[in-house]
């Protein structure tokens, strides 16, 4: 969670599994240290990594590691966040970004939920993903299908907003606030 509390206390979007699904150490990550502080660090082919939603995610998105934070905590910042240090948007506007993607991504768990994917401890695209290979395979009931065809236009919109509006290649800047 990078240098603007105010935003990401009311966001926590890149820590609870909506915008990645886990988070590789890099170079300078003491992985025996986080571990240690609880992070639960997997070691897989020479890459260490945690999984997503973060174990460190807290009440008010408050990270429980901040002081200790890996390296890529410390230095993701996501184009909303990017606009605003800019000055090419508003912290309000970001907020009102936030919110909108928040209740997308809601939507999203609930239907998932719904349909059967509950496991609150795996990342959203990880879950969707279980849902989306056990629908292609069929033998799905009528009802089954037609909210499964809900949840995947309610991910495909999730997944517009984030691309949009979050993924850092994509700043807001040049674009007006959303009313
Ligand atoms: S997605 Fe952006 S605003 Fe949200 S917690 Fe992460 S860095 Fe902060
Ligand atoms: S360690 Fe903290 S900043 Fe990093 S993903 Fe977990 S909650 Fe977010």
């Amino acid at each position: 969670m990078p240098e603007s509390p105010s935003l990401c206390l009311s966001c926590g979007l890149c820590c609870d599994g909506t915008l990645f699904r886990d988070v590789e150490l890099q170079p300078g990550d003491d992985a025996r240290m986080l571990s240690a502080h609880g992070l639960p660090v997997e070691h897989l082919r020479r890459k260490s990594r945690f999984p997503q939603p973060c174990a460190m995610l807290g009440e008010g998105c408050h990270c429980a590691l901040y002081e200790h934070r890996p390296l890529r905590c410390r230095q993701f910042d996501c184009a909303q966040l990017m606009a605003v240090a800019e000055g090419t948007s508003t912290r309000a506007a970001a907020l009102r970004r936030i919110q909108r993607a928040r209740a997308a991504a809601d939507e999203v768990r609930r239907l998932l939920t719904v349909l059967g994917e509950a496991d609150t401890h795996r990342a959203l695209l990880s879950r969707f993903q279980r849902l989306q290979r056990r629908f292609e395979a069929g033998g799905q009931s009528h009802p089954a299908t037609a909210l499964w065809a809900k949840a995947a236009a309610a991910m495909h919109r999730l997944n517009l907003i984030l691309s949009r509006d979050f993924h850092p290649r994509h700043s807001t800047a040049r674009r007006p606030p959303i009313q």
